[in-house]
Protein backbone atom coordinates (compact mmCIF):
# COMPACT_ATOMS: atom_id res chain seq x y z
CA UNK A 1 0.00 0.00 0.00
CA UNK A 2 1.22 3.35 -0.54
CA UNK A 3 2.24 5.41 2.02
CA UNK A 4 3.06 9.28 1.89
CA UNK A 5 5.55 10.46 3.55
CA UNK A 6 3.38 12.75 5.93
CA UNK A 7 1.29 9.55 7.02
CA UNK A 8 3.41 8.72 10.10
CA UNK A 9 3.19 12.20 11.89
CA UNK A 10 -1.17 11.62 11.37
CA UNK A 11 -1.32 11.48 15.08
CA UNK A 12 -3.39 13.66 17.89
CA UNK A 13 0.16 14.13 19.53
CA UNK A 14 0.49 17.59 18.79
CA UNK A 15 -3.21 18.50 20.10
CA UNK A 16 -2.36 18.35 23.67
CA UNK A 17 -0.14 21.36 23.08
CA UNK A 18 -2.58 23.43 21.95
CA UNK A 19 -3.89 24.61 25.27
CA UNK A 20 -1.81 25.85 28.14
CA UNK A 21 -2.71 25.29 31.34
CA UNK A 22 -3.79 28.13 33.05
CA UNK A 23 -1.67 27.68 36.00
CA UNK A 24 1.34 29.14 33.72
CA UNK A 25 -0.27 32.46 32.59
CA UNK A 26 -1.07 33.35 36.58
CA UNK A 27 2.59 33.08 36.99
CA UNK A 28 4.35 34.65 34.50
CA UNK A 29 1.78 37.77 34.76
CA UNK A 30 3.27 37.31 38.51
CA UNK A 31 6.17 37.71 37.90
CA UNK A 32 5.91 40.94 35.30
CA UNK A 33 4.52 42.46 38.43
CA UNK A 34 7.36 42.08 40.40
CA UNK A 35 9.37 44.28 37.53
CA UNK A 36 6.67 46.85 37.15
CA UNK A 37 7.32 46.82 41.36
CA UNK A 38 10.62 47.07 41.03
CA UNK A 39 10.01 50.48 38.14
CA UNK A 40 7.46 51.91 40.12
CA UNK A 41 5.13 52.17 37.42
CA UNK A 42 1.21 51.78 38.25
CA UNK A 43 0.78 49.01 35.69
CA UNK A 44 2.42 47.62 32.62
CA UNK A 45 1.30 47.45 28.93
CA UNK A 46 1.82 44.60 26.51
CA UNK A 47 1.29 45.40 23.18
CA UNK A 48 3.71 42.84 21.50
CA UNK A 49 2.03 40.16 20.20
CA UNK A 50 4.13 37.25 21.29
CA UNK A 51 4.41 39.17 24.52
CA UNK A 52 0.34 38.37 24.89
CA UNK A 53 0.46 34.61 24.11
CA UNK A 54 3.59 34.54 26.63
CA UNK A 55 0.95 36.18 29.54
CA UNK A 56 -2.20 35.40 28.90
CA UNK A 57 -2.60 33.21 25.83
CA UNK A 58 -4.15 34.85 23.03
CA UNK A 59 -3.20 33.79 19.45
CA UNK A 60 -4.84 36.38 17.17
CA UNK A 61 -3.27 39.46 15.65
CA UNK A 62 -5.36 42.66 17.67
CA UNK A 63 -5.01 43.00 21.48
CA UNK A 64 -3.70 44.75 24.12
CA UNK A 65 -2.70 43.59 27.91
CA UNK A 66 -2.91 45.62 30.47
CA UNK A 67 -1.23 44.06 33.86
CA UNK A 68 -2.25 45.74 37.20
CA UNK A 69 -0.96 44.96 40.59
CA UNK A 70 -5.28 43.58 40.99
CA UNK A 71 -5.47 42.25 37.79
CA UNK A 72 -4.66 42.16 34.07
CA UNK A 73 -7.09 43.42 31.26
CA UNK A 74 -7.36 42.14 28.21
CA UNK A 75 -8.73 44.72 24.76
CA UNK A 76 -9.75 43.51 21.91
CA UNK A 77 -11.71 44.25 18.73
CA UNK A 78 -14.89 41.56 18.00
CA UNK A 79 -13.53 40.30 15.38
CA UNK A 80 -12.08 38.31 18.71
CA UNK A 81 -14.59 37.69 20.39
CA UNK A 82 -15.04 34.07 20.50
CA UNK A 83 -11.25 33.17 20.64
CA UNK A 84 -10.28 35.71 23.06
CA UNK A 85 -13.04 33.82 25.30
CA UNK A 86 -11.74 30.42 24.28
CA UNK A 87 -7.83 31.71 24.62
CA UNK A 88 -7.29 34.12 27.14
CA UNK A 89 -6.44 33.41 31.01
CA UNK A 90 -5.38 35.07 33.66
CA UNK A 91 -7.49 38.14 32.61
CA UNK A 92 -10.38 39.96 32.58
CA UNK A 93 -11.78 40.60 28.53
CA UNK A 94 -12.75 43.95 27.33
CA UNK A 95 -13.93 43.21 23.32
CA UNK A 96 -16.04 45.80 21.41
CA UNK A 97 -16.41 47.35 18.18
CA UNK A 98 -13.66 49.80 18.38
CA UNK A 99 -9.49 49.13 18.10
CA UNK A 100 -7.85 47.55 21.14
CA UNK A 101 -6.50 50.86 21.66
CA UNK A 102 -9.85 52.84 22.09
CA UNK A 103 -10.75 49.96 24.36
CA UNK A 104 -7.98 50.81 26.69
CA UNK A 105 -8.45 54.52 26.24
CA UNK A 106 -11.77 54.46 27.55
CA UNK A 107 -10.90 51.70 30.19
CA UNK A 108 -8.59 53.91 31.35
CA UNK A 109 -10.35 57.47 30.78
CA UNK A 110 -13.39 55.97 32.98
CA UNK A 111 -11.63 55.29 35.80
CA UNK A 112 -10.67 58.78 36.43
CA UNK A 113 -7.08 57.79 38.47
CA UNK A 114 -3.62 59.06 37.75
CA UNK A 115 -1.52 56.45 36.48
CA UNK A 116 2.19 55.52 35.19
CA UNK A 117 2.07 53.13 32.64
CA UNK A 118 5.54 51.21 31.35
CA UNK A 119 5.01 50.64 27.78
CA UNK A 120 7.52 48.59 25.65
CA UNK A 121 9.39 50.96 23.88
CA UNK A 122 10.97 48.89 21.65
CA UNK A 123 7.01 47.76 19.68
CA UNK A 124 4.63 50.61 20.85
CA UNK A 125 5.02 52.99 18.09
CA UNK A 126 5.10 56.67 18.44
CA UNK A 127 1.47 57.10 16.32
CA UNK A 128 -0.06 54.86 18.87
CA UNK A 129 1.23 56.46 21.85
CA UNK A 130 0.02 59.60 20.41
CA UNK A 131 -3.47 58.51 19.96
CA UNK A 132 -3.56 56.95 23.52
CA UNK A 133 -2.40 60.66 25.03
CA UNK A 134 -5.11 62.40 22.82
CA UNK A 135 -7.19 59.59 24.96
CA UNK A 136 -5.84 60.40 28.63
CA UNK A 137 -4.49 64.13 28.06
CA UNK A 138 -3.67 64.60 31.78
CA UNK A 139 -4.52 61.39 33.71
CA UNK A 140 -1.62 58.65 32.49
CA UNK A 141 1.72 58.96 32.00
CA UNK A 142 3.60 56.45 29.56
CA UNK A 143 7.13 55.24 30.72
CA UNK A 144 9.24 53.76 27.81
CA UNK A 145 10.18 50.08 29.29
CA UNK A 146 12.51 47.65 26.93
CA UNK A 147 12.78 43.93 27.19
CA UNK A 148 10.82 43.44 30.41
CA UNK A 149 8.69 40.44 29.20
CA UNK A 150 11.16 39.67 26.82
CA UNK A 151 13.48 39.10 29.95
CA UNK A 152 11.28 36.80 31.60
CA UNK A 153 11.07 35.03 28.02
CA UNK A 154 14.65 34.14 28.26
CA UNK A 155 14.09 31.19 30.64
CA UNK A 156 11.95 28.54 29.59
CA UNK A 157 9.68 26.56 31.95
CA UNK A 158 8.96 23.33 31.55
CA UNK A 159 5.59 23.31 29.21
CA UNK A 160 7.47 25.96 27.02
CA UNK A 161 10.62 23.17 27.01
CA UNK A 162 8.18 20.67 26.02
CA UNK A 163 6.59 22.49 22.76
CA UNK A 164 10.03 23.32 22.05
CA UNK A 165 11.01 20.06 21.98
CA UNK A 166 8.29 18.54 19.93
CA UNK A 167 8.94 21.72 17.71
CA UNK A 168 12.35 20.46 16.73
CA UNK A 169 11.90 16.91 16.68
CA UNK A 170 9.15 17.71 13.66
CA UNK A 171 11.93 20.20 12.23
CA UNK A 172 14.35 17.34 12.22
CA UNK A 173 11.99 15.37 10.28
CA UNK A 174 11.86 18.08 7.34
CA UNK A 175 15.88 17.59 6.72
CA UNK A 176 15.42 13.78 6.09
CA UNK A 177 12.47 14.47 3.97
CA UNK A 178 15.28 16.70 1.76
CA UNK A 179 17.42 14.25 1.49
CA UNK A 180 15.22 12.26 -0.11
CA UNK A 181 14.69 14.64 -2.84
CA UNK A 182 17.36 16.83 -3.01
CA UNK A 183 19.20 16.08 -6.51
CA UNK A 184 21.03 18.27 -8.65
CA UNK A 185 18.82 19.47 -11.41
CA UNK A 186 15.94 19.64 -8.94
CA UNK A 187 15.11 23.50 -8.21
CA UNK A 188 15.61 24.80 -4.79
CA UNK A 189 11.68 25.74 -4.06
CA UNK A 190 10.67 22.24 -5.16
CA UNK A 191 12.93 20.87 -1.86
CA UNK A 192 11.55 23.70 -0.20
CA UNK A 193 7.80 23.08 -0.86
CA UNK A 194 8.43 19.20 0.04
CA UNK A 195 9.30 20.34 3.74
CA UNK A 196 6.63 22.76 4.16
CA UNK A 197 3.96 20.38 2.71
CA UNK A 198 5.28 17.65 5.27
CA UNK A 199 5.60 20.49 8.17
CA UNK A 200 2.04 21.38 7.38
CA UNK A 201 0.92 17.89 7.20
CA UNK A 202 2.15 17.18 10.42
CA UNK A 203 -0.11 20.29 12.58
CA UNK A 204 3.08 23.38 11.65
CA UNK A 205 1.50 26.62 12.28
CA UNK A 206 3.65 27.42 9.86
CA UNK A 207 7.17 28.00 8.85
CA UNK A 208 9.51 29.91 11.74
CA UNK A 209 11.32 31.63 8.71
CA UNK A 210 11.19 31.46 4.89
CA UNK A 211 12.86 28.11 4.87
CA UNK A 212 16.79 28.53 2.88
CA UNK A 213 17.65 26.15 0.76
CA UNK A 214 21.08 27.69 -1.20
CA UNK A 215 22.96 26.23 -3.94
CA UNK A 216 26.42 26.76 -5.48
CA UNK A 217 27.43 30.14 -5.23
CA UNK A 218 24.01 30.90 -3.07
CA UNK A 219 24.95 28.75 -0.37
CA UNK A 220 27.28 31.53 0.17
CA UNK A 221 24.49 34.06 0.99
CA UNK A 222 23.54 33.59 4.71
CA UNK A 223 20.18 34.48 3.83
CA UNK A 224 19.66 32.76 1.03
CA UNK A 225 16.08 31.65 0.52
CA UNK A 226 14.90 28.84 -1.97
CA UNK A 227 14.83 30.02 -5.24
CA UNK A 228 13.57 28.67 -8.70
CA UNK A 229 17.21 27.84 -9.51
CA UNK A 230 17.92 23.90 -10.41
CA UNK A 231 20.40 22.85 -7.51
CA UNK A 232 23.84 23.20 -8.79
CA UNK A 233 25.84 19.77 -10.34
CA UNK A 234 28.67 20.48 -8.13
CA UNK A 235 28.54 22.62 -4.13
CA UNK A 236 27.30 22.61 -1.20
CA UNK A 237 23.24 23.54 -0.25
CA UNK A 238 22.52 25.08 2.67
CA UNK A 239 19.18 23.96 4.12
CA UNK A 240 18.29 26.35 7.24
CA UNK A 241 14.59 25.77 8.17
CA UNK A 242 12.29 25.85 10.68
CA UNK A 243 8.79 25.31 12.26
CA UNK A 244 6.28 27.10 14.13
CA UNK A 245 4.21 24.38 16.23
CA UNK A 246 2.09 25.26 18.85
CA UNK A 247 3.52 28.56 19.15
CA UNK A 248 6.79 27.60 19.74
CA UNK A 249 9.91 27.98 16.98
CA UNK A 250 12.42 25.33 15.94
CA UNK A 251 15.29 26.35 13.75
CA UNK A 252 18.02 24.11 11.90
CA UNK A 253 21.06 24.19 9.59
CA UNK A 254 22.38 21.50 7.55
CA UNK A 255 24.49 21.68 4.68
CA UNK A 256 25.03 18.45 2.28
CA UNK A 257 27.57 18.21 -1.06
CA UNK A 258 26.30 17.76 -4.23
CA UNK A 259 28.39 16.45 -6.64
CA UNK A 260 32.20 14.90 -6.64
CA UNK A 261 33.69 15.78 -3.64
CA UNK A 262 36.94 17.65 -3.24
CA UNK A 263 39.46 17.77 -0.24
CA UNK A 264 38.93 21.44 -0.09
CA UNK A 265 34.89 20.51 0.81
CA UNK A 266 35.77 18.46 3.28
CA UNK A 267 38.31 20.88 5.08
CA UNK A 268 36.12 23.82 5.52
CA UNK A 269 32.96 21.29 6.69
CA UNK A 270 35.00 19.93 9.24
CA UNK A 271 36.58 23.26 10.46
CA UNK A 272 32.66 24.61 10.87
CA UNK A 273 31.78 21.58 12.68
CA UNK A 274 34.52 21.53 14.64
CA UNK A 275 34.09 25.08 15.46
CA UNK A 276 30.35 24.13 15.96
CA UNK A 277 31.03 21.55 18.76
CA UNK A 278 33.42 23.74 20.53
CA UNK A 279 31.05 26.78 20.86
CA UNK A 280 28.19 23.90 21.84
CA UNK A 281 30.96 22.41 24.72
CA UNK A 282 31.12 25.80 26.18
CA UNK A 283 27.60 26.18 26.76
CA UNK A 284 27.00 26.02 30.36
CA UNK A 285 25.09 28.37 33.29
CA UNK A 286 27.69 31.22 34.18
CA UNK A 287 29.49 31.55 31.01
CA UNK A 288 29.12 34.84 28.60
CA UNK A 289 27.47 34.64 25.25
CA UNK A 290 30.71 36.52 24.05
CA UNK A 291 32.58 34.05 25.16
CA UNK A 292 30.73 31.46 23.63
CA UNK A 293 30.90 33.07 20.38
CA UNK A 294 34.89 33.35 20.84
CA UNK A 295 34.89 30.06 21.17
CA UNK A 296 33.52 29.41 17.91
CA UNK A 297 35.39 31.74 16.03
CA UNK A 298 38.50 30.68 17.84
CA UNK A 299 38.42 27.37 16.00
CA UNK A 300 37.87 28.85 12.51
CA UNK A 301 40.87 31.40 13.53
CA UNK A 302 42.84 28.33 13.74
CA UNK A 303 41.83 26.90 10.55
CA UNK A 304 42.37 30.33 8.85
CA UNK A 305 38.76 31.02 7.92
CA UNK A 306 37.65 33.37 10.92
CA UNK A 307 37.12 35.95 8.19
CA UNK A 308 34.77 34.53 6.51
CA UNK A 309 32.37 33.87 9.39
CA UNK A 310 30.55 36.80 9.05
CA UNK A 311 27.85 36.32 11.46
CA UNK A 312 26.95 35.64 14.86
CA UNK A 313 27.51 32.17 16.58
CA UNK A 314 23.75 31.82 17.77
CA UNK A 315 20.63 32.97 19.09
CA UNK A 316 17.86 32.58 21.57
CA UNK A 317 14.40 30.69 20.14
CA UNK A 318 10.81 30.23 21.31
CA UNK A 319 7.90 32.03 20.24
CA UNK A 320 9.67 34.35 18.29
CA UNK A 321 12.42 32.73 15.67
CA UNK A 322 15.51 35.57 17.14
CA UNK A 323 14.92 36.66 20.57
CA UNK A 324 17.19 36.78 23.20
CA UNK A 325 19.84 36.02 24.38
CA UNK A 326 22.41 36.93 21.42
CA UNK A 327 25.42 34.71 21.26
CA UNK A 328 27.74 37.61 19.76
CA UNK A 329 30.43 38.79 20.34
CA UNK A 330 30.99 41.23 23.15
CA UNK A 331 27.84 39.83 24.84
CA UNK A 332 28.07 40.08 28.27
CA UNK A 333 24.73 38.50 29.02
CA UNK A 334 25.29 35.42 31.16
CA UNK A 335 23.68 31.80 29.97
CA UNK A 336 21.34 30.62 32.59
CA UNK A 337 19.67 26.76 33.06
CA UNK A 338 16.48 26.80 31.27
CA UNK A 339 17.86 29.09 27.94
CA UNK A 340 17.33 27.79 24.58
CA UNK A 341 19.53 29.10 22.16
CA UNK A 342 21.07 28.15 18.83
CA UNK A 343 25.01 27.47 18.03
CA UNK A 344 25.27 28.20 14.54
CA UNK A 345 28.99 28.68 12.94
CA UNK A 346 29.36 29.23 9.29
CA UNK A 347 31.59 30.29 6.77
CA UNK A 348 31.12 31.67 2.94
CA UNK A 349 33.31 32.36 0.15
CA UNK A 350 31.30 34.59 -2.21
CA UNK A 351 30.58 33.33 -5.86
CA UNK A 352 32.21 30.02 -4.55
CA UNK A 353 30.09 28.13 -1.52
CA UNK A 354 28.96 28.20 1.58
CA UNK A 355 28.86 25.92 5.04
CA UNK A 356 26.49 26.31 7.82
CA UNK A 357 25.81 23.89 11.02
CA UNK A 358 23.28 24.84 13.36
CA UNK A 359 21.72 22.60 16.30
CA UNK A 360 19.10 24.26 18.99
CA UNK A 361 20.21 23.66 22.46
CA UNK A 362 18.67 23.86 26.09
CA UNK A 363 21.19 25.15 28.60
CA UNK A 364 21.12 22.86 31.63
CA UNK A 365 22.25 23.04 35.20
CA UNK A 366 25.25 21.29 34.41
CA UNK A 367 25.96 22.46 30.88
CA UNK A 368 24.01 22.06 27.71
CA UNK A 369 21.43 19.03 25.93
CA UNK A 370 21.68 19.54 22.16
CA UNK A 371 17.72 19.35 20.97
CA UNK A 372 18.00 18.88 17.29
CA UNK A 373 18.79 14.86 16.67
CA UNK A 374 20.08 14.80 13.21
CA UNK A 375 23.85 14.10 12.70
CA UNK A 376 26.43 16.40 11.71
CA UNK A 377 28.78 13.52 9.13
CA UNK A 378 29.43 15.55 5.92
CA UNK A 379 26.61 14.51 3.69
CA UNK A 380 27.45 13.87 -0.25
CA UNK A 381 24.29 12.87 -2.47
ZN1 LIG B 1 18.54 28.78 11.10
ZN1 LIG C 1 19.24 30.47 13.64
Amino acid sequence: MYCSPWQRFRTPKYVRLIHWRPMEHKMRQDKLRECIDAAHFDAFLVSHLPNIRYLCGFTGSAGLLLVEERGSTFFSDSRYDTQAHEEVTGAKLVIGRKSPLELLGEFLRRRRKKASIGIEAEHFTLAEKKRLQKFLPSLVRLKDAHSTVERLRLVKDSEELARIREAVALGARLFERALEVLRAGVSETEVAAEMELLARRAGADKMSFETIIASGPRSALPHGRASAQPISPAGFVVCDFGVILAGYCSDQTRTVWVGAVSDDARRVYDAVRQAQQAAIDAVRPGVTAGEVDSTARKVLQKAGLAKHFTHSTGHGVGLEIHEAPRIAAGQKGVLEPGMVITIEPGVYFPGKWGVRIEDMLAVTPTGCEVLTPTGKDFIAV
